[in-house]
């Protein structure tokens, strides 16, 4: 029998089935446009704001404070330049991590290009952010620090409380990019004292092309795009309804099965027990501080990509770190600022569970891993 095991959760996850249902109404029958006054434009309006509603409760956020974006990407693009191009008078110094998702990384980089000056934190070999790091670096110029909630790659899990209450006491915006962990582990915007915090919906078993930028009143950025004046005039352009309708959902069941989410960790657990008894393998990440849905593995020898397609071959899908770095030759600038070595970094796997996953689909992984590995090192230079 040909088996099929999904672990792969962080680069994506599977639409559900109530979250498909829920949006088919609106690719055809309800197709109104949420902005037109007759009835079935009122009608997609109204599914919209309930969705709207749905997607705050899930962070503890008011409904006016969810602006709908086409991605995560768009949201922590959005937070970012709408800050720094609203504050750019008040100074151009933005704080942020060395191992952010590219959609956060690259945007600094591409406002330093512009003129502004990024500090990017490092990390403890474990993964974490130092709080007293990030308040060191403050100056009477910073506008912004954006630091993710969890990495998609490792799992670490920052202390984010501790950061947002140093950007509170300094009166610097705090933008987090909590797409890995709504959904997976509490996540409340007061609590965290964010002011921007960016979500997925693909992430946590809603469709593909549709975010959301929460936004704290009172928070001023700048649009980054112009047109009508659809999301309060944050993020124009025609609302993708049933995308946004399907998030919602998604975040209504995401709320509701958020135990079961956190029990992921045993199963983590049992996978990580059971992978590190193969010889030379290491965890990525922080034993206790991580996702409960991530293991990330390094094996000396070996590279990842090769770890991948056999595993692939075995019915297993999983990933080297993230999807978006999976197709370039460049160690993952995650494992390097970790500080490993390149050629330990190109030996590392991701594997990221979901409420789908069993005991039995550990139990295939941890055994036919072995051989993998086994395998692989016979035919590797680096072995001998
Ligand atoms: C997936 C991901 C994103 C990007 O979200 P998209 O909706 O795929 O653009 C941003 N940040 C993190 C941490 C992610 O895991």
């Amino acid at each position: 029998m040909v088996r099929s095991i999904y672990l792969d959760h962080s680069s994506t996850t599977q639409v559900k089935p109530e979250v498909a249902e829920a949006m088919y109404p609106y690719f055809s029958g309800k197709y109104g446009n949420p902005s037109s006054l007759y009835a079935i434009g009122r009608e997609a309006k109204k599914a919209m704001e309930e969705a709207r509603q749905k997607v705050a409760d899930l962070i503890g956020a008011k409904k006016e404070e969810i602006f709908f974006t086409g991605s995560g990407t768009e949201s922590d693009n959005l937070a970012i330049k709408g800050i720094a191009y609203k504050n750019r008078g008040k100074g151009a110094h933005i704080i942020t991590s060395s191992i952010e998702h590219h959609a956060v990384l690259n945007t600094c980089k591409y406002l330093e290009k512009q003129g502004f000056d990024v500090t990017y934190i490092p990390v403890s070999r474990e993964g974490l952010v130092n709080p007293d790091d990030v308040e060191k670096a403050v100056t009477d110029k910073t506008i912004l620090i954006s630091i993710m909630h969890a990495n998609n790659e490792i799992g670490t899990l920052q202390p984010i409380r501790e950061i947002g209450k140093l950007a509170k006491k300094n009166k610097i915006p705090f933008h987090t990019d909590a797409v890995q962990t709504a959904g997976k582990i509490p996540v409340n915007v007061d609590e965290l004292n964010a002011d921007l915090l960016s979500l997925s919906a693909h992430k946590i078993y809603g469709p593909k092309g549709v975010g959301a930028l929460y936004i704290r009143k009172g928070t001023i950025l700048e649009p980054m795009l112009h047109g009508g004046g659809h999301e309060r005039n944050i993020r124009p352009g025609t609302e993708n309804v049933p995308g946004i309708v399907g998030f919602g959902k998604a975040a209504e069941l995401a709320r509701e099965h958020l135990p079961e989410e956190e029990k992921l960790a045993e199963l983590r657990d049992s996978l990580i027990r059971g992978i590190l008894e193969i010889e030379d393998s290491y965890l990525n990440g922080h034993p206790k501080e991580r996702l409960p849905n991530n293991a990330n593995f390094r094996f000396s020898f070996i590279e990842g990509e090769s770890m991948v397609l056999t595993l692939d071959m075995n019915g297993i899908a999983a990933s080297t770190g993230s999807a978006c770095s999976s197709t370039s030759l460049e160690p993952s600038h995650v494992l390097m600022a970790l500080g490993l070595k390149p050629e330990e970094a190109h030996g590392s796997l991701r594997l990221t569970l979901g409420t789908g996953n069993t005991q039995e689909d550990v139990d295939y992984v941890v055994s036919v891993l072995p051989g993998i590995v086994g395998k692989l090192r016979m035919m590797s230079p680096l072995a001998r």
